[in-house]
């Protein structure tokens, strides 16, 4: 789950705050979901403008007037999707009238377009088009090439500026593009954005915030954010600054001491995922890897080749499943497996060294593991996974025990190989 956290000082100058709001009952099922607000918030954000509220609200007008209402009185800048259409369930247009106390009037421009449009697709226009001819008054009328409803622009007496677009997002994001964003542009201070973005293996979520929070909670300007997922978290810094150069250097001086920190943990500083970090650790050395997959199930492999270029690091590998195919494509001795159990680092170790020998890898990573939910036992419980690496200086293997459903205890495995990988690779021993 995200978590931004945000402490006392130096606050970012006076700013301009969003608020979006998704209007479409189709938006509350689970077959759709609101993209819309995602694009904005990219665009928004790229002028400074920090998006502080968003909400999905169905096609109500009464709910919609009302939720209108209060984003206007607490947000610079307002901004819905949807709900523009010439059906009777599109209630935007008559919503957001009702919330700012406005009338409707017939304008005559937008219908000769909505004709235009028509005309160039070879169809009548329907009667129900016309209810978009309708604009609320004050608002300034924002053409829309691709489909037939208008968006419109208003500012009211707060210091807001409302925005009604369309809901298909080929038609909400060139008018955003094109009108919406250059009408900002002279309405907010000019701000811009500096961020960090760094990638950890190896540390969990609260143990990374346990060691960071004493200098990140310093600042409320940049944020921090902190975004786990199994066996990788991510910390992400934003400035919002007048000039480049100050949020450079406020980025700086709080990742600075963040790196300190975090040390080797940090496997990227530039949003790369893991196996890209490994490959480009591989190539620098001028070495290569091979894989022996068993509770895996050739996700390693997978993640490795995922990566463009990695013909030039990866040799290949053996998804060796059962006990046979371990001692048949890797040479692991039935008596190692009979004696230590196959989830074992004497197999781990052996795989490795097969998969190293036989395909002339510099370095081989194996797994072995019970990513359950049945086959656990009490020696070796569900969730053990035993990692070998072998290499020119020998053979190693570590035992794990991950928690969770079989698909998390095969990505953790699957991390947690790569990661030891990395971590021999950038820490030679
Ligand atoms: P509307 O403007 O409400 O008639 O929306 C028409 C189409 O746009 C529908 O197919 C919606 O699924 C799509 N749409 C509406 N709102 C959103 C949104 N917030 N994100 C993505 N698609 C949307
Ligand atoms: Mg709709």
């Amino acid at each position: 789950m995200p978590a931004s956290r945000a402490g006392r000082c130096p606050k970012p100058r006076a700013t301009v705050n969003a608020e979006i709001i998704a209007v479409g009952s189709e938006l509350l099922t689970p077959q759709r979901v609101d993209t819309n607000s995602l694009y904005l918030t990219g665009e928004l954000n790229t002028l400074g403008i920090e998006v502080v509220y968003k909400c999905v609200i169905g096609d109500d007008r009464t709910r919609l007037a009302e939720t209108v209402r209060a984003a206007v009185e607490r947000s610079g800048v307002v901004i819905l999707t949807g709900g523009l259409g010439p059906t009777e369930d599109d209630v935007t247009r008559d919503a957001v009238a009702e919330a700012l106390g406005r009338g409707l009037t017939f304008r005559q421009e937008i219908l000769d377009g909505i004709h235009d449009l028509f005309t160039r697709m070879g169809r009548r226009m329907a009667a129900n088009n016309l209810r978009q001819a309708y604009a609320i008054d004050g608002a300034e009328v924002l053409d829309n090439p691709r489909g037939t409803a208008p968006g419109l622009w208003l500012r009211t007496d707060h210091p807001s500026a409302v925005m009604l677009l369309p809901g298909p997002p080929k038609e909400l994001m060139p008018m955003f593009r094109n009108h919406c964003l250059p009408r900002l542009q002279q309405l907010v201070p000019p701000l811009v954005i500096s961020s960090r973005w760094f990638r950890c293996a190896g540390i969990g979520e609260s143990d990374l915030d346990q060691l960071i929070a004493p200098v990140y909670t310093r600042y409320t300007n940049p944020v921090t954010t902190i975004l786990a997922k199994p066996g990788d978290v991510e910390i992400h810094l934003r400035a919002r600054c007048e000039t480049l150069e100050e949020g450079e250097r406020l980025c700086d001086e709080v990742a600075g001491p963040i790196l300190e920190l975090l040390g080797e943990r940090v496997y990227s500083r530039n949003g790369d995922p893991l196996e890209t970090a490994v490959g480009k650790l591989l190539l620098d050395a001028g070495a290569n890897v091979a894989v022996a997959e068993s509770c895996t199930g050739g996700h390693l492999g997978e993640r490795i080749t995922s990566v463009a270029g990695s013909s030039a690091w990866f040799a290949g590998g053996f998804l060796t499943y059962s006990e046979a195919m371990k001692t048949a494509l890797l040479g692991v001795e039935p008596a190692v497996i009979a004696t230590h159990g196959v989830v074992s680092e004497a197999v781990a170790s052996a795989m490795a060294a097969g998969a190293r020998d036989r395909t002339g890898a510099t370095y081989a990573l194996a797994t072995t593991g019970i990513a359950g939910p049945s086959g656990g036992t009490e020696a070796v419980p569900t969730g053990t996974v035993v990692i070998g690496l072998a290499s020119a200086e020998g053979v190693e293997a570590r035992r794990f025990r991950f928690l969770g459903d079989r698909e998390r205890i095969r990505g953790l495995a699957a991390q947690t190989a790569l990661n030891l990988l990395r971590l021999r690779l950038s820490c030679p021993s």
